[in-house]
């Protein structure tokens, strides 16, 4: 499994961020929500925390109720898909007659769309190697409307930009582990924590304040009043661990 992949047939021309497209999604479209359908979206750590906190559960309950593990090709690494409906269609848990009923908190993929991410490149300074497949699905007519977009005007509106700069460290995460040889295997312990400290924020909370993980390590008082007081910044402090686990990159140290 690439990431992120819902969609079936894709053009193999690459976008750029000044490149153009015509495309309009709108609620009287013939084809409305038939993209909601059917699909394989992988959820990242943004997202999860979006849409726990716009359903009011904890990341628990969440990865519980909406979720499915997968092990992602090349990497080694735990991701982590939405759980489509048992119906005839495979629906999205989220779709109703009137579309998405977490649109303001949809996943990244959704927002992307009709663009899939193919670099994962999203750091800053790393526009060089950052690039779109454009999706061109039959079902999809919003192709046959005219407005058109330059991709990063797309990425803005759609709000993707915020997105991937939360989740810039993890997508780093993945691109490194991509170009680690084969045969250097993660242990079940790295790979648990990984998923924490990825999917799972409550339970990552929990391991940074209610275990000797702060006795271990030296963390400056300020970063651990940030880090128990927002979500996004303990998000990006377990990402940043998790490279220094793994790649021994950051400035991580023992006491
Ligand atoms: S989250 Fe919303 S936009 Fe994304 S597939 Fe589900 S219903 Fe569609
Ligand atoms: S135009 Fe495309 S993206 Fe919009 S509802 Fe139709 S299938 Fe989905």
């Amino acid at each position: 499994m690439e990431i992120p992949t819902n969609m079936a047939n894709i053009d193999p021309v690459k976008f750029g961020p000044e490149d153009k497209f015509k495309f309009l999604c709108h609620k009287k479209i013939d084809c409305f929500t038939k993209c909601c359908r059917g699909i394989n979206i992988v959820l990242t750590p943004y997202d999860i925390i979006r849409l726990k906190r716009r359903l009011q559960l904890t990341s628990e309950k969440f990865l519980a109720l909406y979720t499915t593990p997968q092990l992602l090709e090349k990497t080694d690494l735990p991701v982590i898909t939405l759980k489509l409906l048992d119906d005839e269609l495979k629906s999205c848990p989220f779709v109703k007659d009137n579309g998405c009923m977490v649109y303001e908190d949809r996943p990244t993929t959704c927002r992307y769309y009709p663009l899939g991410v193919a670099s994962l490149s999203h750091k800053e300074g790393a526009d060089d190697n950052e690039f779109y497949f454009f999706v061109n699905e039959p079902h999809c007519h919003g192709f046959k409307e005219q407005k058109e977009w330059k991709v990063s005007d797309w990425r803005k509106d759609q709000g993707v930009d915020v997105h991937d700069q939360i989740n810039a460290e993890w997508t780093d995460i993945i691109v490194r582990k991509r170009s680690f040889p084969a045969n250097i295997k993660l242990t079940e312990q790295t790979k648990k924590m990984f998923f924490t400290a990825s999917y799972n924020i409550d339970k990552f909370k929990e391991f940074v304040f209610e275990s000797s993980f702060l006795n271990k390590y030296d963390i400056d008082p300020e970063t651990i009043k940030k880090i128990k007081d927002d979500e996004i910044a303990l998000l990006e402090f377990g990402m940043n661990w998790i490279k220094w686990l793994l790649f021994k990159l950051g400035n991580f140290k023992l006491k």
